[in-house]
């Protein structure tokens, strides 16, 4: 995998621990030579990942509509920053970019990206990897309300995985690079998780 979209939050979240796990995030990618793409802007934990992508030599590419370049402040130091028309080319451009997708603690837009993207998996739309980066247990909370859907019969049970969970930003990656479809001639390392 060379390219993974981070979801997170435009803001840093009440605990510090959230920062710390961005900067962790970060980290992980430019250790297994991943770019980041993003959503372009400088505030909140979306900040702290570029920050440190960048502080680390490593690639982030931010993809921002034209209206939130002020509000979410547009990233300058960026390796590449595409500037859309509107937020449903931000989703389609973030994707188009990406060999997977990841969201961190985040707010509605941080959901609203991440359900798009495993809509579009169910939907066979595309074949990319989702995982959530479950930092103090952030995502348990939809893990089980994803359950009870299942169980009430609105999420096949093929779907309900569609979602790898880990704690460990590294672990994450390794199932993400696990499942994913490799490009020809990429290797895979891992165990076929899904398939
Ligand atoms: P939040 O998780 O609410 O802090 O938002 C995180 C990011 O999601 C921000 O960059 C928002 O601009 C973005 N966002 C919110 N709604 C949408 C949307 N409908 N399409 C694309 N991005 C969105």
């Amino acid at each position: 995998m060379k390219t993974i979209s981070v979801y997170c939050g435009a803001s840093h979240g009440a605990d510090p621990l959230y920062a710390e796990a961005a900067r962790a995030r970060a980290r992980a990618l430019v250790e297994h030579n991943i770019g980041l793409v993003y959503g372009g802007g400088k505030v909140g934990l979306m900040g702290v990942i570029a920050d440190e992508v960048l502080r680390l030599g490593g690639e982030a590419t931010g993809v921002i509509p034209k209206a939130l370049v002020e509000r979410e402040v547009g990233h300058a130091g960026l390796t590449r920053l595409f500037v859309v028309k509107d937020m449903h080319e931000r989703k389609a451009m973030m994707s188009d970019l990406s060999e997977g997708f990841i969201a961190m603690p985040g707010g509605m837009g941080t959901l609203e990206e991440l359900f798009e993207m495993v809509t579009w998996a169910q939907l066979g739309i595309h074949a990319k990897p989702v995982g959530l980066l479950n930092t103090k247990g952030f995502y348990d909370g939809l893990k089980a309300f994803v359950r009870h859907q299942r169980e009430e019969g609105f999420v096949k049970p093929e779907h309900e995985g569609l979602m790898l969970v880990e704690e460990d930003p590294v672990a994450l990656i390794r199932r993400l690079r696990a499942v994913a479809v490799p490009a020809a001639g990429e290797d895979v390392e891992g165990e076929i998780l899904r398939g």
